[in-house]
């Protein structure tokens, strides 16, 4: 983490908390965060609840004036219409939602969801307004055929074809096989990686954009193994699922400079 980009840490709560839990999450983790708020200084928050809690999470947020960022675990590539179960990119800005997830390893697995698919959504995603949060990362058995950032960096690629220039992108690597295991990447793996991301923008978008984009490492990561990732010159922040859920934990992670 370097050059002055703001560290995020994102909680992916995928299928957990329903509206009322999220509104008694969010109370809590505000008031935790609240006491050190000068020392976690600039690090930004963002909760990534069910569809159906964003709309209790706005409101608490929004009258309470919360300094936590909220957005979509997904969202669709189309804006309206005949897509039955899916949720547009207008309706997730209409509820004040900064960010979008896009191309998490479960939507990839239990999905389908292609590259390509990323690609329409990250469009998606800027034609809104939204930041999309790019997930890429390898398998165990792509890491043992093609090395280390093959996988990521291709999917990267593909991904990144979506997004509209001037807009901002933040790019998460999540190594599945580091993905709820407990067993989470090294720093310096997550870093190795990292550096060959920011590659990748700078090859798509320009080195301006390169430099300014958060890259992300998510994977396992807790209160023990933050702070190590976070000295890494290449990785800005991280996306927390399992963790994003423990009171405590996340709040320590988000604290992680202590
Ligand atoms: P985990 O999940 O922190 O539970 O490993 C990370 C994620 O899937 O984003």
């Amino acid at each position: 983490a370097v050059n002055g980009r703001t560290p995020l840490i994102a909680g992916n709560w995928k299928m957990n908390l329903d509206h009322l839990q999220s509104i008694a999450f969010v109370q809590k983790l505000a008031w935790t965060l609240k006491d050190a708020r000068h020392d976690t200084g600039d690090v930004e928050v963002a909760v990534f609840p069910p569809f159906t809690d964003l709309r209790s999470v706005q409101t608490l947020v929004n009258s309470d004036d919360l300094p936590i960022a909220f957005g979509g675990q997904d969202l669709s590539e189309h804006d309206s219409g005949a897509y039955t179960g899916e949720i547009s990119g207008a309706f997730l800005k209409a509820l004040d939602a900064r960010y979008v997830i896009i191309g998490h390893s479960e939507r990839r697995q239990y999905h389908g969801e292609t590259d390509e698919q990323i690609a329409a959504k990250l469009t998606a995603a800027h034609r809104h307004g939204l930041v999309p949060i790019v997930c890429v990362g390898e398998t165990a058995e792509d890491l043992e055929t093609h090395g280390p950032s093959a996988v990521p960096v291709a999917q990267l690629r593909i991904a990144l074809g979506g997004a509209s220039k001037g807009q901002e992108v933040v790019v998460a690597y999540e190594p599945v096989w580091a993905i709820g295991s407990g067993q989470a990447a090294t720093s310096e793996q997550a870093q190795q990686v990292a550096a060959a991301l920011r590659a990748v923008v700078a090859e798509v978008l320009g080195d301006e954009a390169a430099a300014a984009t958060r890259i992300l490492y998510g994977g396992s990561v807790k209160a023990s193994n933050i702070a190590g990732f976070m000295r890494e010159a290449d990785v800005d922040g991280a996306l927390v699922g399992g963790a994003s859920l423990l009171l405590d934990e996340f709040s320590s992670i988000v604290r992680f400079r202590q």
